[in-house]
């Protein structure tokens, strides 16, 4: 157990903060030549229980009325969340203490007539949210995202932002922004929000690689064991294996901020820092640590892809509205391929456990109905209403562009590998694209990546972007596996390698092309017994052959004992009325799909899976 001295003051009595932690490294972006007069935030956190953090914000505006808003969504996560929802108020004064009117312009902008003077605003903002996208304050910890705290002046993002802090005694700040004069800064507004700040009493490494300072900051509860070591290690293995495939590290300093709590969250991309949450039950097993190394690896090769080597439409953001993308399959899934390559490659899985993971990829992959159903380009681009708000009916209608992305990526990187005969990589693919575009701050289009692909395969590969991203053909993954010499097979849902019967082999085996939500019908897979019969979503099965179902384990068993090739009946509610369907159910056309290496890899194989 650890213990940690927190000591909470009972009201708000600000202590501002020296960020103290990043003070010997306020390196991380060069210095803004001209020193224009900075919106400068003070952020009250003194409050914990309340879950309010108190802004109160310097604007240096000489126009007589001065817009300020907040964003509507945060980088990285595409979906319209309108964090003005929690924000209360909002007023504001001249510097001599003056209340200055303030006009709400639409749900998240604010007009202050200020009459050409810089003026200060307050308000308030509740952040009882725990999610990487969010912000957060309670009695053990703060952690910020900008986008949801920082109010904007449009059109005025390029200047400088500095923020101070005042918390608890006993916490401190951490954070990939540099220090200056006891208050963290930022050259403009998109590198303020590009990083996030935790304050509390987190457990800080620090590990150097490559001439780049890394810090990694564990924030956990105090009754959690956790081994904070193997974290580190592990992280500094992954940022090695990234630094071998890119050629190394194009930041000075990066901070990978853990947070560990009672519900999970994921991770979010930054420039130079990562903000990632995980639930504490993660932990219970081995599998957490394996899940915690792949969470560090997707969003620490964003510094690359996203951060760096982005989308135009991604960069300088438009923070009010929907930034369309149709690359997500790019910045995403091929991450996605880049996290499992980091995985081997810093030797945190075995080439066994690579190619299991590809297997797994692939066979998850074809039980999706939707799989082929949209150009994955146009997935992308509609992620603002599909991605991050899913429907009964997307499975079959769409795709994740994380899954199929990864998908593409690992057929992509084969390719190359192939056509190039081990020269090229998708690893190469991104060395291009960094050298040609991300280190010098121009964005991408579909047809520089598709150029860069080429390049590094040495042929014209635009037909397999044409074919699988902007249409929709299948991705021949399997086939390249083959080329690549990979022994690919798959068997019936139902069978154990070695041919016999699984746990629950009957349940497996009959298939009406369900998917369950308990006992209710959530999605019916077109071209499948239950869509044959009319079943429907929302309905809510309680009996098969006249015997009641409680649980989707007990439906599925019952189906099982009916078995393929005969006609089950299922009982079910449709709203209030009650309906009987007969199903003829099939052998589960779901496949189990594995992979191993030649007894002799050639020398591609030796080279993807880093064998040698
Ligand atoms: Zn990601």
């Amino acid at each position: 157990m650890r213990v940690r001295a927190c000591r909470l003051p009972a009201m708000r009595q600000p202590v501002w903060l020296a960020p103290m932690v990043l003070c010997a490294c306020a390196t991380a972006r060069p210095a803004s030549a001209k020193p224009a007069a900075p919106v400068h935030y003070r952020v009250d956190l003194s409050a914990p229980a309340s879950q309010y953090m108190h802004v109160e914000a310097r604007i240096p505006s000489r126009s007589t009325r001065t817009k300020l808003a907040l964003p509507a969504w945060t980088p990285g996560s595409y979906r319209i969340r309108d964090f003005s929802k929690h924000v209360f108020g909002f007023s504001a004064e001249s510097l001599d203490g003056k209340t200055l009117e303030v006009e709400a312009l639409d749900k998240q902008t604010w007009e202050v007539r200020n009459g050409g003077r810089p003026f200060v605003v307050r308000y308030r903002v509740y952040t009882a949210t725990a999610s990487v996208r969010t912000s957060m304050l309670d009695d053990t910890h703060a952690s910020i995202n900008g986008a949801s705290v920082f109010v904007f002046e449009p059109g005025k993002l390029r200047r400088p932002h500095s923020v101070e802090l005042s918390a608890p005694e006993g916490w401190s700040v951490h954070t990939a922004l540099p220090s200056r004069d006891g208050s963290l800064v930022a050259d403009d507004y998109d590198i303020l929000v590009d990083s996030p700040i935790e304050v509390g009493t987190p457990i800080v490494d620090r590990f150097e690689l490559e001439g780049t300072a890394f810090e990694y900051v564990l924030t956990s509860p105090d009754d959690l064991q956790l081994d904070q070591a193997r974290l580190v290690e592990e992280s500094k293995a992954i940022s090695g294996a990234f630094a071998e495939m890119m050629g190394g590290f194009p930041m000075q300093r990066y901070v990978f901020l853990m947070n560990v709590g009672d519900v999970g969250g994921g991770g979010l991309e930054h420039a130079d820092s990562t903000m990632m949450m995980m639930s504490r039950t993660a932990f219970d097993k081995d599998t957490g640590y394996d899940a915690a190394a792949r969470l560090t690896a997707h969003e620490f090769f964003h510094l690359w892809n996203v951060k760096r080597i982005h989308d135009a439409a991604l960069g300088p953001f438009d923070y009010r509205h929907e930034n369309y993308s149709r690359l997500l399959w790019f910045h995403e899934g091929f991450t996605e391929t880049m996290e499992s390559l980091a995985m081997r490659r810093s030797g945190l899985w075995t080439s066994k456990e690579y190619l299991d993971h590809i297997a797994g990829a692939l066979t998850g992959f074809e039980r999706k109905p939707g799989r082929d159903a949209m150009p994955l380009s146009e997935v992308s681009f509609r992620a603002w209403t599909h991605a991050y708000q899913p429907e009964n009916n997307h499975r079959n209608e769409t795709v994740s562009y994380y899954e199929k992305g990864d998908i593409i990526g690992v057929a992509l990187d084969l390719k190359i590998r192939l056509a190039s005969h081990g020269k090229g990589s998708l690893p190469g693919v991104f060395r291009r694209l960094m050298k040609r575009f991300g280190a010098v701050g121009k964005g991408i289009t579909a047809a520089d990546i598709e150029r860069a692909a080429s390049d590094e395969a040495g042929v014209d590969l635009a037909d397999f972007f044409a074919r699988h991203v902007d249409g929709v053909e299948p991705v021949p993954l399997v086939a390249l596996l083959e080329e690549a010499g990979i022994g690919v097979k798959s068997r019936p849902a139902w069978l154990r390698p070695d041919g016999t019967d699984a746990p629950r082999a009957a349940s497996k085996r009959a298939w009406a092309g369900l998917q369950l939500q308990g006992t209710t019908v959530r999605n019916v897979t077109p071209g499948s017994p239950a869509e044959a019969s009319a079943l429907m979503r929302g309905d809510e099965v309680i009996a098969v052959q006249g015997r009641r179902v409680k649980t989707e384990a007990a439906l599925r068993a019952a189906l099982g004992r009916v078995g393929p090739g005969h006609r089950a009946t299922l009982t079910a509610f449709r709203g209030s009325r009650l309906v009987d369907l007969d199903v003829e159910l099939q052998d589960n056309p779901h496949r189990i799909v594995t992979l191993a290496l030649p007894t002799e890899p050639g020398p591609v194989l030796r080279s993807w899976l880093a064998l040698d």
